[in-house]
């Protein structure tokens, strides 16, 4: 468990043991002692850390609906009596007692915001969570990956979220996402853009951090376009790496280049 500051707020990033490298997170104003809490995993040390810092849960937020996202729901409502908030089309997927919220919408805890940007393709139901500078992106975007298709995605869709609501997004946003899966998503990035000194450096870097049993720091949207494949769909290296990788690919547009990386991301190890 790690903590961050910002302006009036705190983070504390919860990884959950015994879980996919999630990321649970506490987001609280500083001010009034308010929180919410984004995607509970392994609810026990979630609670702690609420109940240590003497906090007051306003909100549980579930960025999709994936079972290892909503776990610590239950838990974690028995201590507010808020609600969980879910996109509509995620809303019978959780406990009666929660509440939808769409694109655009303002989520108020404290004296802090949220603002909810509908970004559907991992899941039809997937939100970004966005404060001024920070995106908790759920399994949409990761450190130097985004989220796989397989149960429930759609390319078009996701590819479409990541080019109109990720990578507008301001260069120095901080990016929060679902699980950690940086080192194997920059194997992956160096391989399909080996000449990338981006990719290469940010790889050393993890590596180092991986072996003192570290974290990533979050990292920004101008970083992850530096490196992070999926967001570089136009780089004509990667291209052609992939057409070396499969004679019968036959290339194209950056959409053709996006799901021919998915695919082979989600058969590499
Ligand atoms: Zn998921």
């Amino acid at each position: 468990m790690e903590t961050f500051s910002g302006e009036g707020y705190g983070i504390a990033r919860i990884k959950a043991e015994r879980s996919d490298n999630n990321y649970s997170y506490v987001i609280w104003c500083t001010k009034t002692s308010g929180c919410v809490v984004i995607d509970p995993n392994d609810p026990v040390p979630v609670l702690n850390f609420i109940r240590d810092n003497g906090l007051s849960v306003k909100y549980i937020i579930d960025t999709h609906c994936h079972p290892d996202h909503i776990l610590g729901n239950d838990p974690v409502l028995k201590v507010t009596l808020g609600k969980i908030l879910v996109h509509p089309l995620g809303f019978d997927l959780v406990s009666p007692r929660s509440a939808t919220v769409k694109d655009g919408e303002v989520i108020k805890f404290g004296e802090q915001e949220i603002k909810v940007a509908y970004a559907p393709g991992h899941t039809p139901e997937h939100i970004l969570l966005l404060m001024d500078g920070e995106a908790f992106t759920g399994d949409t975007l990761f450190l130097s990956g985004v989220g796989n298709l397989r149960h429930g995605g759609v390319a078009e869709d996701l590819f479409d979220t990541l080019e109109t609501k990720v990578k507008t997004l301001p260069d120095g946003t901080r990016i929060w996402p679902g699980h950690d899966y940086a080192e194997a998503n920059l194997r992956f990035a160096v391989e399909v853009e080996p000449r990338n000194p981006d990719a290469k450096k940010k790889l050393a870097d993890v590596k180092k951090l991986v072996k003192k049993g570290k974290d990533p720091e979050p990292t920004t949207i101008a970083e992850e376009k530096t490196y992070n494949p999926f967001l570089r769909c136009g780089s004509t290296e990667i291209s052609k790496a992939l057409s070396k990788k499969n004679p019968e690919w036959k290339g194209g547009s950056p959409f053709s280049v996006f799901t021919e990386l998915r695919r082979l991301r989600d058969g590499w190890k």
